[in-house]
């Protein structure tokens, strides 16, 4: 590529409304475009790094015996009603109706519709294992895109899917997806740690996230040093701050008091370390835990349950285990806040306005209860503060505290989609089973914007080579000489033969002009021609990274750069 012919349009000035740098530098340095917001335009420089994180994540899948289709966007209602879905995802689906006033929407994610694939095209036991992947744009409303491509509305995403007979079989498929990942990554030459994303789950760890290691990240973890153990530590939005005088006259019934429960007995009792409790408020009463609440997204909410509670799939199939474990009845705490969604069993209970609360024995609850001013927040515990320094629930180090971008997270789904859906096969016996199932994702977008978050420096990218637009730029120190002129252009011409991936600076710039932009663009390898140097035989070899400029012969050069 010749700079002269380069459509990568680049600003001096950082645009104001980009707050991270990696949504200032790939503006500034023409990687990509804002169309509309979390809607991004990706430019040729923008799209060959796309291009190349897909090829690395392709190669990965495939090796892992994955194969790729392309499932897709316009999804119709029927497959998300099919899964209950379709009411339960809320405001991030962009939902649309064709002209026949049916309903769809744009994909913001897949197993649906997969489910909805294997159920008609799957029915022996010899089909499975199968690992089905697509890369491709997912559509989500967020409710606040921002950070450039680190939350876009329309981003894109690999998505995969594992279909096994059982679980054992589901096992092994999430291992691959486990070894994948961790390559995928590492070969995109970023620094990154595979976290427990549901804390003390029964069974075993049923998801991790990939976190990019990044100070602007906006998820938190915690690592052993010492060990292997690493976790998720989500931010609660807004922790309320703990009553000091609560007051007491309450207009409450209370009917009995079985025996004492704190958190550390809840904990006991489910076999779960306080530590791993994620944002989950406590109330108490008469030195009695009598709420919990835990906070946070209503989407997320599921899974935060999960984390918060560290065992239950919390749905309303298991009020009774949660009622037993924490001596409460089923009921609800609430509204505290926007963003806050009670526990106890139910998550589909919307935001009440009478508020009631369970008062530790079956079928009665507190009635009119204001948590803020009935209930003392026993113990708030949030991994903010529980997080570094704390004890490993492994080992007992010392935890780290980080901050990272979630750029990947696998998932063992089970057979919550296939019962759903009715997914089945006939087993050797020619018994019907549900169709046991995984899914992984990989933010491709977001890990191009994670790599400028992890490698820059204040005068611009410095891409990983393996995913760098080009790998090499070539400067001649000025092109009106034509000795100067003559030789970047053989060399340039060399580099390709050798497959190496060039852009010749022939632009009629100061030199100066020209390292700033290739700086600012982030090529891996500089290599610079002037005369004096060419005179005695070498080029000027720079690396981005790197402070120092050497002189290499030019002989053999472009063999020697590939
Ligand atoms: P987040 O917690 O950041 O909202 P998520 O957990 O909702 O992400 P998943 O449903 O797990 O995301 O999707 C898989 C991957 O897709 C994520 O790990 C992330 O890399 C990417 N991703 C999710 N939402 C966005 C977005 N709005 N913009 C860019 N990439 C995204
Ligand atoms: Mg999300
Ligand atoms: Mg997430
Ligand atoms: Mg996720």
């Amino acid at each position: 590529m010749r700079a002269s012919q380069l459509f990568a349009p680049t600003l001096k000035e950082t645009p104001a409304e980009a707050e991270v740098i990696s949504h200032q530098l790939l503006l500034r340095a023409g990687f990509i475009r804002k169309a509309a917001a979390g809607i991004y335009t990706f430019l040729p420089l923008g799209w060959r790094v796309l291009k190349k994180i897909e090829g690395i994540v392709r190669e990965e899948m495939d090796r892992a015996g994955a194969q790729e289709l392309v499932l897709p966007i316009l999804q119709p209602a029927e497959v998300w009603q099919e899964s209950g879905r379709w009411d339960l995802y809320g405001e991030e689906m962009f939902r649309l109706k064709d002209r026949h006033g049916r309903p769809f929407c744009l994909g913001p994610t897949h197993e649906e519709i997969i489910t909805a694939l294997i159920r008609s095209e799957v029915n022996s036991y010899k089909q499975l294992p199968l690992l089905l992947y697509q890369i491709q744009n997912k559509y989500r409303d967020e409710r606040r895109p921002r950070f450039g491509l680190l939350r876009g509305r329309e981003f894109i995403m690999k998505d995969l899917y594992s279909f096994d007979r059982d679980e054992a079989g589901l096992e092994e498929s999430y291992r691959k997806m486990y070894t994948a990942y961790s390559n995928v990554f590492r070969r995109c030459g970023l620094k990154f740690r595979a976290v427990e994303a549901d804390t003390g789950a029964i069974g075993g760890n049923f998801s991790h996230e990939f976190m990019v290691l990044a100070e602007t990240g906006e998820a938190r973890v915690v690592f052993c040093p010492s060990c292997d153990y690493a976790a998720n530590v989500e931010i609660a939005q807004s922790i309320p701050q703990p009553i000091e005088t609560p007051e007491k006259e309450l207009p409450l019934k209370k009917v009995a008091t079985p025996g004492k429960r704190t958190v550390e007995d809840v904990c006991a009792y489910l076999g779960v370390i306080p530590q791993r409790l994620i944002k989950t408020l406590f109330y108490e009463a008469d030195g009695q835990l009598v709420a919990a609440l835990v906070r946070g997204d209503r989407e997320l909410n599921e899974v935060k349950l999960q984390n918060a509670l560290g065992c239950w799939k919390l749905k309303l199939a298991e009020p009774e285990r949660v009622k037993e474990a924490l001596g409460v009845s089923v009921g609800y705490v609430g509204p505290v806040g926007l963003n806050d969604i009670p526990i106890y069993a139910d998550l589909e209970i919307p935001y009440l306005v009478n508020a009631v609360a369970g008062a530790n024995v079956d079928d009665y609850h507190w009635v009119n209860v204001n948590p803020e001013r009935d209930f003392v927040p026993a113990k708030v515990v949030d991994l903010r503060e529980v997080g570094a320094g704390e004890p490993c629930p492994q080992c007992g180090q010392p935890l780290e505290g980080a901050r990272g971008i979630e750029v990947g997270q696998i998932f063992k789904l089970g057979t919550k989609y296939s019962k759903a859906l009715g997914a089945t096969y006939l087993d050797e016996t020619g018994r019907e089973r549900p169709i046991v199932m995984g899914c992984y994702g990989i933010g491709i977008s977001r890990t191009m914007a994670a790599a400028v978050e992890q490698y820059h420096d204040e005068k611009g990218i410095i891409w990983p080579i393996s995913i760098a637009p080009y790998q090499v730029v070539v400067i001649p120190v000025s092109i009106k000489d034509p000795l100067l002129r003559e030789e970047a252009e053989k060399l340039y011409e060399e580099l390709k033969a050798e497959g190496v991936e060039a852009v010749l600076d022939d632009r009629d710039e100061r030199a100066g002009v020209k390292f700033v932009e290739a700086d600012l663009i982030g090529y891996p390898l500089r290599l610079t021609l002037g005369n004096k140097t060419l005179s005695q035989g070498t080029v000027d070899w720079k690396w981005r990274g790197s402070q120092e400029e050497q002189a290499v012969p030019r002989e053999g050069l472009a063999r020697r750069v590939k």
